[in-house]
């Protein structure tokens, strides 16, 4: 039996409990931990599949970190990282495959670490409404874009998080006319790393030293994996990684973010800028114009099938990456002068 329902909307509290369910049912490879409190005190949960210790290497293992729900009504991304946990443990403690993939072999190599909803009170909005929201008599004046609630993207202050981190971009980071005050989405906050749900993703990679990030999105089936400020810094590894990628997976890989004004202080962007490690950014499900969103009961058709195994792809990726690169000081020391 599997704990994630995605035959629907998936809601906070449902999510919350499945968290809870799972880490009582794998609690011999699975844990969890707040690692911060959204703007309205929600708890903002990391959880951490971890193998076989290896008592022999003193050295921490490869880690790679998935983050969904940044952008509030982009929940397909919420789902499949709670339904990649689900599958994963499950396929772990039976010893099997996963899509070719030997998935007991990888979890023992490897801690895979999730953050499933890193915006809790923007996805409470996009399911409920802004008179859901303890901040409303806030949010009730500002300019909500797109028809309505379900088109909520910012966190429940009014910012948007992918745009609020400071990669060094904050100052020329640009907003779309109209969105240069709190509102529904687009907004990149009145300073740079203003937000708890920045903070605490921000903290936690700084706790963490993550081989590499993995953020997912909505929509177009494709991936933005490198920007013209770091693209450099990794000799080729990001593309040699995306290209595998794009051999596997239906995720088309698009061209390097040229300019830091429209690029600038996304998650995945200030990952690369800080912590110096490819960080990759995959928007699921066919594109729809002005950020509508499939209904939710589309999820196993239009994401599951096809990205299911993609947590495995980049924790194997993560392997290679602290042998080939990281593992040698003095390269990655020269890599990133
Ligand atoms: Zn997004």
């Amino acid at each position: 039996m599997f704990i994630v329902d995605t035959s629907d909307t998936y809601y906070l509290d449902k999510i919350y409990e499945d968290m809870d369910k799972l880490c009582s049912k794998y609690s011999d490879i699975l844990s969890m931990k707040v690692i911060g409190k959204s703007v309205e005190g929600r708890d903002i949960v990391a959880l951490k599949i971890s193998g076989e210790k290896d008592e022999k290497n003193y050295k921490s293992k490869p880690s790679v970190l998935f983050t969904g729900g940044i952008h509030a009504r982009e929940d397909f991304s919420v789902m499949l990282c709670m339904k990649m946990i689900d599958y994963y443990c499950r396929y772990y403690s039976e010893g099997k495959d996963f899509e070719s993939y030997d998935v007991k072999k990888i979890i023992d190599a490897v801690d895979l670490f999730f953050v499933p909803v890193a915006n809790p009170d923007g996805l409470n909005i996009v399911h409920h409404g802004i008179e859901a929201s303890s901040n409303y008599e806030k949010l009730k004046t500002m300019q909500i874009w797109g028809e309505d609630h379900t088109y909520w993207k910012a966190n429940a202050n009014g910012v948007d998080l992918n745009k609020n981190f400071d990669d060094g971009n904050w100052e020329i980071r640009t907003c779309v006319p109209g969105t240069e005050i709190p509102c529904s989405d687009r907004f990149k906050g009145f300073k740079a790393n203003s937000e708890p749900e920045t903070m605490a993703l921000i903290n936690f990679c700084n706790e963490n030293h993550f081989s590499l990030m993995v953020t997912y999105h909505c929509s177009g089936n494709c991936t933005f994996w490198a920007d013209s400020g770091t693209h450099g810094m990794f000799n080729g590894l990001d593309e040699k990684i995306m290209d595998e990628l794009n051999k596997k997976y239906i995720y088309r890989k698009t061209k390097v973010s040229i300019d830091p004004k429209i690029y600038g202080c996304g998650f995945e962007n200030w990952f690369r800028a800080r912590m110096k490690r490819p960080a990759f950014c995959i928007e699921l499900s066919p594109f729809v114009e002005g950020g509508k969103q499939h209904p939710d009961n589309m999820f196993d058709k239009l994401v599951w099938e096809h990205a299911k195994s993609t947590g495995l792809f980049f924790a194997e990726k993560a392997a290679e990456i602290d042998d080939e690169i990281f593992g040698d000081a003095e390269k990655y020391a020269a890599l990133t002068k």
